[in-house]
């Protein structure tokens, strides 16, 4: 996607993921999984030689999901082999016990989890989703140690966020201050104690640091956790109260950090305000096209019955831009985005699939129904008139209908792009529509 706008979620490039694994099934059920609920791309290895393959030929991984029993290698060479790429891996595993943990101690693994066990695919789900969007958050490490504080912060940055450091409590605030796009601080509680005692540089002790970083970022939009060897209860009341988040006494081990961490990360997505820098078009507001697959596949499963996919593409939009500018552009994009979104019912699933293109979703309507609710979102869009510095805008769309009935949403999808692209070579500004159900034929 081009730079337009300022440098927000979306500007975050595309995850991909590498499964690696002996299990063909296995690896195709999970891949399945990955790519229709989260929108992955994901890539498949069954042997060490395949997935150095895939490392040399297919780009970056943001994280690699691998098994320990392949045909070609031992354990710690497929590991090994991860490490060096500095891919972020989680162990999946039907073979697990203590004796490999410790023998796998120093590699960058992020979790492991057993293959066989009940909810394994839901959890792995949950985990992926976490750590694709954990990409879009920045976390701020502040501990006066140095040695502590790198290796809060290379956890962190296993768990993919984007981490930045301060080794004092002036120094956080400031850093917060300027970075709007912080969500998570974990503090060494000592930074805290330290200040107490002597106040810090700037004059400010530890209270007072959590409270003045509660005027500018409330509990809801920034996690605050607290981490200490050395902190009695009422030392972790006093945090709590006076604005932390949560607090974890150390040593901790890595899976407990991370759970602590993601539940708080959970938390803030629950209460709204990160999972939008994660799933909204910072230009239109709509969904992005990542979470288009979440939305649509929510809204598909468990249903029968016919939905119809429309892929809606802006004509010649280039020529607005060289035009009116880019700015115009966007205006324009604006208005398209509300105009369909408004067009769709509260059940419909709306998205900005990329550049000046859209996607809705309309479950339970019929082909003939389909064919008139997309015609009229053509004409409503070719009635806009669109109010830019100095002019006023005119565009319309081609759109792309696919009506079935499986529910098989990457079909849908496909299948509505390649009746777009008739509807543009049969001269744009209309409706394309078909059915792919013979039944209904
Ligand atoms: P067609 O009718 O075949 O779709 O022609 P088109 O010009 O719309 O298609 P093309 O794919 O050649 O160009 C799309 C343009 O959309 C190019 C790109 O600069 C512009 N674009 C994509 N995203 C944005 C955006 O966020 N803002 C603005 N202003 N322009 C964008
Ligand atoms: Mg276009
Ligand atoms: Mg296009």
């Amino acid at each position: 996607m081009p730079p337009f706008g300022p440098p927000l979620a979306a500007e975050v490039p595309e995850g991909r993921v590498l499964l690696i694994g002996n299990s063909r099934s296995y690896a195709n059920m999970l891949a399945a999984e990955l790519r229709e609920r989260l929108g992955l791309e994901v890539v498949t290895a069954d042997s060490l030689a395949a997935a150095h393959d895939a490392m040399a030929t297919g780009g970056t991984f943001f994280l690699a999901l691998t098994g320990l029993v392949l045909p070609d290698a031992e354990p710690e060479q497929i590991i090994e082999a991860l490490a060096r790429k500095a891919v972020p891996m989680v162990v999946v595993t039907g073979v697990y016990d203590d004796s490999i943990r410790a023998r796998m101690v120093n590699f960058p693994i992020i979790d492991y989890v057993l293959k066989e066990a009940p909810g394994t695919i839901e959890y792995l789900t949950w985990l992926v989703r976490r750590l694709e969007r954990n990409r879009q958050i920045t976390a701020l490490v502040v501990d006066r140690s140095p040695g502590s504080r790198a290796h809060i912060a290379a956890l962190l940055a296993l768990y993919g966020f984007r981490v930045l450091q301060s080794a004092d409590a002036a120094g956080a605030l400031q850093v917060l201050d300027t970075d709007g796009a912080i969500r998570l601080v974990v503090l060494e509680h000592a930074v805290l104690d330290h200040a107490a005692q002597e106040q810090d540089d700037a004059g400010i002790d530890g209270i007072a640091f959590i409270q003045q970083v509660r005027l500018s970022h409330p509990r809801a939009m920034l996690s605050v956790i607290g981490v200490s060897s050395s902190a009695d209860a009422s030392q972790v009341a006093r945090f709590l109260k006076n604005g932390g988040n949560d607090f974890l006494n150390k040593p901790f081990s890595r899976e407990e950090f991370f759970c602590r961490i993601s539940q708080n990360i959970d938390n803030l997505e629950l209460i709204g305000t990160l999972q939008d820098l994660a799933t909204r078009d910072y230009l239109t507001g709509l969904p992005n096209r990542r979470h288009f697959f979440e939305l649509g596949y929510k809204a598909l499963r468990g249903r029968n019955g016919p939905v119809a996919m429309a892929m809606l593409d802006v004509d010649h939009f280039k020529h607005v831009n060289d035009t009116y500018g880019h700015d115009a552009g966007d205006q324009a994009l604006r208005a398209v985005a509300t105009a369909i979104a408004v067009h769709a019912r509260p059940q419909d699933v709306v998205a900005r699939f990329g550049g000046e293109e859209f996607c809705l979703l309309v479950p339970g309507v019929s082909l003939a129904g389909a064919e008139v609710f997309f015609e009229r979102l053509r004409e409503s869009i070719a009635s806009l008139q669109i109010n830019v510095k100095h002019h006023t805008l005119r565009v319309t769309i081609s759109i792309g209908v696919c009506h079935r009935s499986d529910g098989d949403l990457h079909a849908l999808i496909t299948e509505a792009d390649r009746l777009l692209y008739l509807a543009k070579a049969n001269g744009r500004n209309q409706v394309v529509c078909e059915s792919q159900d013979t039944a209904a034929a």
